[in-house]
């Protein structure tokens, strides 16, 4: 690594957070680290969690980034997705609920980004526009727009680390005769107030953690019904009464919507639960990835992170995660030390091509949920094993995360009463005062003592 490599970071969520982090980390132990920006589009850091009531166009008519809404608790355990290196306990101080508001979320990663001293990297209101590659220079040319300025520049950088999501921009499927349905049609990317549609019979289109906990959502701010219609196989939790999965979608008319076992339903709203796609506007083709979105181990990228055909290239949390904030805080880890040159890549795109083929065989054998997140461990362990990342027992993890999956299955209502153990400090989340379903305060004055 030369004193003047530069490193562009696109994105200032958890990603992205956690790559400023890893860097300053070097830096603070004495390590030379190369120039570091982070280009972020919205006004603030956090990501996803940054929510916003607006729904389309932000401020700037950019695309909204977030697609959280208003109500939304974590469905997992805060205990299976803490920073190794920065407890909920170091952050607030006292025990609290296992399942927090996402309130409480953002304001633990901002309190990440403020002790490791990451703000002073990050350009706000700067959105990526395009990134190419040139041969001739042997670097990347990164055209940004300050939004509030309304100028465009460009600069030139030797890495570019792409840590922009991918729970933004929507997948909508056509289903005929949708354009006679009188009325409001959205993508879970725009819902934010289940309140809403309250008395209304509303359907959900899709079977993933989206199109659960919008039902739940749905339930607890009183919907008359919530009718989720899956494509290949139900999610088969015990719904409370209210509730109910069906098959495909075959046709709507008007207000009634058909469904591929000949049953139909009385429909007020539809809400697109249907996943998003890969989307990354402001790359040139040949670095852009266009595999099926969170694949095991997207094709494309060797680790998992370095872009095949120009590893300067970095992607960051590109795969379907069961350890959330800590696999990209694992990549992270490996991106910069790979950066500073204390990893070497492999010398031939062969030889990386022959590794990324064993994991994607691995991936093959993947049945289940508990192969899955075994298979994510060896990723993560494999990732660890080449740096000086802090270790954590990530067997009790995914333990963790296995055990709420099955309350969950048990009783969809409830498994939010749950109360885990903190893997890094042992202390065991306390049960909130109120259950889930009845409270409506979700402000984090309400979960925690000042
Ligand atoms: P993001 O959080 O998406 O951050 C990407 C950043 O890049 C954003 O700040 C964005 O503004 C910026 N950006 C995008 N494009 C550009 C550009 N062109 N130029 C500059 N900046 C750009 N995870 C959990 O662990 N627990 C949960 O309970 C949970 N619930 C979720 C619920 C919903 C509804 C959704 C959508 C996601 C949920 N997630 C949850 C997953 C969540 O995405 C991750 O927790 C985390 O936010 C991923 O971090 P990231 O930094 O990779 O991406």
């Amino acid at each position: 690594m030369f004193l003047s490599t530069r490193v562009a970071i696109c994105g200032a969520g958890p990603s992205g957070l956690s790559q400023l982090h890893a860097f300053e980390s070097a830096r603070q132990c004495g390590l030379q680290i190369p120039e570091i920006v982070c280009f972020e589009k919205q006004n603030d850091l956090g990501g996803q969690w940054n929510y916003t009531w607006r729904t389309g166009f932000d401020e700037y008519s950019e695309p909204v980034h977030s697609s959280m809404y208003q109500n939304l608790w974590t469905n997992l355990p805060k205990e299976s997705s803490e920073f190794v290196d920065y407890s909920f306990d170091k952050h607030f101080g006292q025990a609290f609920t296992s399942f927090p508001p996402r309130t409480m979320i953002y304001d633990y990663i901002r309190g990440y980004a403020e002790q490791n001293n990451v703000r002073q990297y990050i350009q706000f209101n700067t959105v990526v526009r395009w990134i190419s590659y040139s041969e001739d220079t042997k670097r990347f040319n990164v055209l940004v727009k300050d939004l509030k300025k309304d100028e465009m520049r460009s600069e030139e950088f030797d890495y570019v680390i792409v840590a922009t999501g991918h729970f933004s921009t929507p997948d909508i499927p056509y289903f005929n005769g949708i354009e006679t349905f009188p009325g409001r049609i959205l993508h879970s990317h725009d819902f934010r107030f289940a309140h809403d549609f309250a008395d209304k019979h509303v359907l959900i289109i899709g079977s993933g953690a989206s199109a659960e906990d919008i039902a739940l959502q749905l339930y607890k701010y009183g919907a008359k019904s919530a009718t989720l219609s899956y494509r290949t196989k139900p999610l088969g939790f015990k719904w409370p009464d209210g509730i109910k999965e069906v098959p495909l979608v075959v046709k709507i008319d008007k207000e009634t919507a058909y469904f591929k076992d000949g049953s139909s339903q009385e429909v007020h709203a539809i809400i697109f639960c249907t996943g998003y796609i890969y989307h990354f506007p402001f790359l040139d083709d040949n670095l852009r990835l266009k595999s099926p979105p969170r694949s095991l181990y997207p094709p494309g990228l060797y680790k998992g992170i370095f872009w095949l055909n120009q590893p300067r290239l970095l992607y960051l949390g590109m795969q379907r995660s069961t350890f959330s904030f800590n696999i990209g805080n694992v990549q992270t880890w490996y991106a910069r030390d790979v950066i500073l040159e204390k990893i070497i890549l492999p010398s031939t795109k062969d030889e990386m091509q022959c590794n990324m083929a064993l994991w994607q065989e691995k991936g093959k054998s993947v049945q289940n949920l508990s192969d899955y997140v075994h298979f994510q461990k060896e990723y993560i362990l494999d990732l660890i094993a080449a740096t000086d990342y802090p270790r954590f027992d990530i067997d009790r993890m995914s333990n963790t995360f296995l055990e709420c999956i099955k309350s969950r299955t048990e009783n969809m209502l409830t498994y939010r009463e749950k109360t885990y153990a903190s893997v890094l400090t042992n202390t065991i989340a306390k049960q909130h005062h109120v259950p889930w379903l009845n409270e409506m305060d979700d402000r984090l004055e309400n979960f925690i003592k000042k």
